[in-house]
């Protein structure tokens, strides 16, 4: 686990490097995209905010049966919560995700007439939906780019190269979109996180094999030590 200290950036790289270093990254992962498995945007509504400090894979071995057996806003809004939390025992916090989940599902239904909105401040209204979820949201289920989703492989990244000395997510997103052109906002975040998976490891990052790190300021600090 990194700490907070190694996420913050120990050099600001100016900005035509950061913008070089998100094209050779984004070339070099042409393939990456979000990493949930949904079919429709009730189930991605459910599915990210089951994602909340849990792995991608567990949630992706859960929601198949919970979207068989729900498939609507009003289902969920009339689940039994103990019935909902035992089907997603696998995620932390199951308790709390079950009652967000019947929460927010009920006021898409109620609010909304079932369909999930498509708009940033009334996601944000949604209980268990912050500014990464709904930026998730209104990506993958609308094809609408408002910002970017910052998760922990974002954090993570945007500190050890550079881009960002943010330390809560609000302020990395506006730095990130502040450096990037908005054609790299809607998959900079699953870019990320491939190169995090492949070569920037969170606690030993492959440097020496790194397309970027000529460019990356702590590459260059860790050489120097
Ligand atoms: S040079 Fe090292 S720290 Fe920088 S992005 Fe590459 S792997 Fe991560």
């Amino acid at each position: 686990m990194a700490t907070r200290d190694d996420c913050l950036a120990l050099v600001l790289l100016e900005e035509k490097k950061a913008k070089e270093a998100i094209e050779k990254l984004e070339k070099a992962y042409p393939n990456a995209a979000y990493y949930l498995k949904f079919a429709t945007p009730i189930d991605l509504v459910v599915a990210a905010i089951l994602s909340a400090q849990t792995r991608d894979e567990v949630v992706n071995a859960i929601t198949p049966d919970l979207f068989r057996k729900y498939k609507t806003a009003m289902d969920y809004a009339n689940a039994k919560p103990q019935e909902l939390e035992n089907l997603i025992r696998g995620v932390s916090f199951a308790g709390n995700k079950a009652r967000n989940v019947i929460s927010a599902c009920k006021i898409i239904a109620e609010k909304y007439n079932g369909m999930v909105p498509d708009r940033m401040d009334e996601l944000l209204d949604l209980p268990g939906i912050g500014r990464k979820t709904a930026n998730t949201i209104l990506i993958n289920a609308y094809n609408k780019v408002e910002g970017i989703p910052v998760d922990t492989w974002v954090i993570k990244l945007s500190g050890r190269i550079g881009l960002s000395m943010g330390k809560k997510p609000d302020d990395i997103e506006q730095d990130l979109m502040r450096i990037t052109d908005k054609k790299h906002w809607h998959n900079l975040a699953y870019v990320m996180k491939a190169h995090g998976k492949k070569i920037c490891h969170s606690q030993v990052p492959l440097c020496s094999k790194c397309l970027i790190k000529a460019l990356c300021p702590k590459n260059n600090v860790t050489k120097s030590l």
